[in-house]
């Protein structure tokens, strides 16, 4: 069968595909450390299923709704953007999705013609250059100049044409856990705006933040940068929701119409039962949220000093947001005579039963990055095995 040109260099989702062969040893009875996970290892919280089942229940999820997503969830979720980000978005300014990935691969069909190109800063998260490929754009990866994993305005200008359309700003950062502070968000939010670049923010670890690190987005900054800003987040790492696939678009009036329109001609609305799931989850007392959060940050203050302590692994800086570790381990690689981090990656799962994923698939070969949203044994066992490792091959 003959496939279509857009789809000859398209391949799965690295980390996708790393978690599934741990998983796989893992059901021939291999005892993995699976440290690939993008997921949160809590269950989600009750009330929120709860609410989910209800729904089944009583018929509400037996029928389509509106495309971009109910009108409670919508205007629920408008109420905790404006509180957030001291904005005023309407629902009709937020658009429910299938999951934070959709919402991103939506809003690259929206924005981009053939040939326009989009800043990714390296690293970056898996899906973003796919999707922009998919959508006819050019991915044009950004390397910092600073070893903090943060681009600056020059390192932007550096790379900026006069067919950039777009540039993607993800804090706290996948895989790295970087975090921007407000003066860089101004600073490239005003680069942007001089430039006529779209800002895409995705903001999902915003909840995910540790050892009082301030969070800021580009969303918050009112007149023409949030003019030209569009978010993009979702219920996946807050809440420990995975599973149900919930994302959402906040952006100007013209471009969520056409999202809107994008979304009723492909998937229509997300499943009902996780629309109110959301809802339900937009409720939850912040202390169920403080608690996971909590319990992520003693996890990254417990860990990262006994990885950074590993032979050959080392940080720029430590991590401030979301669940990764993100080392340098150019000169592990060297102690072990090992050429890349992808044979790196597939020894450790092959020797020590330690899955973790190269740096390859964030575009930052040198850097493995390992999920601290794991059980504490299973980290510690991480440790071990990987020293363990380390000390037979050098
Ligand atoms: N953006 C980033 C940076 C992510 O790490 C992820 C998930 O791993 C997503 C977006 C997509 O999240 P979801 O589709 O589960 O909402």
């Amino acid at each position: 069968m003959k496939l279509a040109q857009r789809v000859q260099t398209l391949e799965p989702s690295a980390t996708i595909a790393l978690s599934d062969q741990a998983k796989k040893l893992q059901a021939q009875g291999v005892d993995v450390v699976n440290l690939t996970a993008g997921e949160p290892d809590f269950p989600t919280p009750l009330a929120i299923k709860q609410a989910a089942i209800e729904s089944i229940q009583s018929g509400q999820a037996d029928s389509y709704t509106a495309a971009a997503g109910i009108l409670p969830l919508r205007q629920a979720l408008a109420d905790k953007i404006n509180q957030q980000y001291r904005t005023e978005v309407t629902a009709a300014d937020v658009a429910i999705t299938t999951g934070a990935k959709f919402a991103l691969y939506l809003v690259s069909q929206v924005l981009l013609d053939p040939n326009d190109e989009v800043l990714i800063p390296v690293p970056y998260w898996v899906s973003y250059s796919e999707q922009v490929k998919l959508a006819g754009g050019v991915p044009v990866f950004v390397v910092p100049t600073s070893r903090d994993n943060k681009v600056s305005v020059a390192d932007l200008k550096a790379h900026a044409t006069e067919k950039t359309r777009a540039l993607i700003i993800n804090s706290p950062q996948n895989p790295s856990g970087s975090v921007y502070s407000k003066d860089e968000l101004v600073q490239i939010g005003q680069w942007a705006v001089e430039n006529g670049i779209t800002l895409i923010t995705d903001d999902i670890y915003r909840d995910l933040i540790y050892n009082q690190t301030e969070f800021h987005s580009l969303f918050e900054f009112a007149g023409k940068i949030r003019e030209q800003t569009i978010l993009i987040s979702g219920f996946s790492k807050t809440y420990a929701m995975t599973g149900w696939r919930v994302g959402f678009i906040a952006g100007p009036g013209e471009f969520m119409q056409k999202i809107s329109a994008l979304l009723s001609q492909t998937t229509s609305n997300l499943t009902v039962s996780s629309q109110y799931a959301a809802l339900a989850a937009l409720s939850l007392p912040n202390s169920e949220i403080e608690k996971m959060r909590g319990d992520y940050e003693q996890r990254l203050n417990h860990f990262y000093p006994e990885f950074k302590a590993l032979p050959g692994f080392s940080f720029p800086v430590k991590p401030q947001g979301a669940f990764y570790l993100f080392p340098d381990v150019t000169e592990a690689l060297s102690l072990c005579q090992i050429e890349t981090t992808a044979e790196f990656a597939r020894r450790l799962l092959d020797e020590v039963h330690v899955a973790v994923v190269p740096g390859e698939a964030f575009g930052q070969p040198g850097s493995l990055r390992l999920s601290y949203a794991a059980a504490s044994e299973s980290l510690e066992k991480g440790v071990q095995r990987i020293n363990k490792f380390m000390r037979v091959h050098t």
